[in-house]
């Protein structure tokens, strides 16, 4: 069994879609173990987008994440990494094949709506991010 750390982006909090991508996680087989609801300050999502310092789109990331609340969620399930990535589908919402979140639900590429660890390592260190052991269940 394996564990993946997973976002509801601010503009999905914005359209009311908290409910409904639970939903499709959920009817996915998916097993939400650990959820908040946060505003991330500017150097808490500076740390967690690291890895894209110095690209094009990062202050605007920054910019984005910054704008309202999210929902973090830890999910649970059989190669739960590689399944919800699939569920997302493409960062870009253009090339999101049909049936996914992104496909469905995001805007652009930037306002996606939501986020899914890329590997087991990033998996790893964002879920340690926003939780401690003893709020996994
Ligand atoms: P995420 O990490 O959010 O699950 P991802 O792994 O599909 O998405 P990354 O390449 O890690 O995509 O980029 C992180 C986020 O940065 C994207 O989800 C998107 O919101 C934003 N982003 C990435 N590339 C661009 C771009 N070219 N223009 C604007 N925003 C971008
Ligand atoms: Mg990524």
């Amino acid at each position: 069994i394996e564990r993946t750390f997973s976002i509801v982006k601010p503009d999905a909090v914005e359209r009311n879609l908290i409910g409904t991508l639970y939903q499709r996680i959920e009817s996915a087989g998916l097993r939400i173990v650990a959820a908040k609801m946060l505003h991330l300050s500017k150097e808490q999502a500076e740390g967690f987008y690291a890895e894209h310092q110095g690209k094009p789109f990062f202050e605007s990331l920054v910019g984005f994440m910054t704008s309202g609340p999210i929902m973090v969620q830890v999910l649970e399930g059989e190669h739960a990494i590689s399944r919800y990535r699939e569920l997302m589908g493409k960062t870009n919402p253009e090339e999101a094949a049909c049936g996914t979140l992104r496909a469905d639900y995001a805007e652009s590429m930037q306002y996606n709506s939501v986020h899914g660890s890329d590997s087991p390592a990033s998996a790893e260190r964002e879920i340690a991010y926003f939780f401690t052991a003893d709020e996994i269940h």
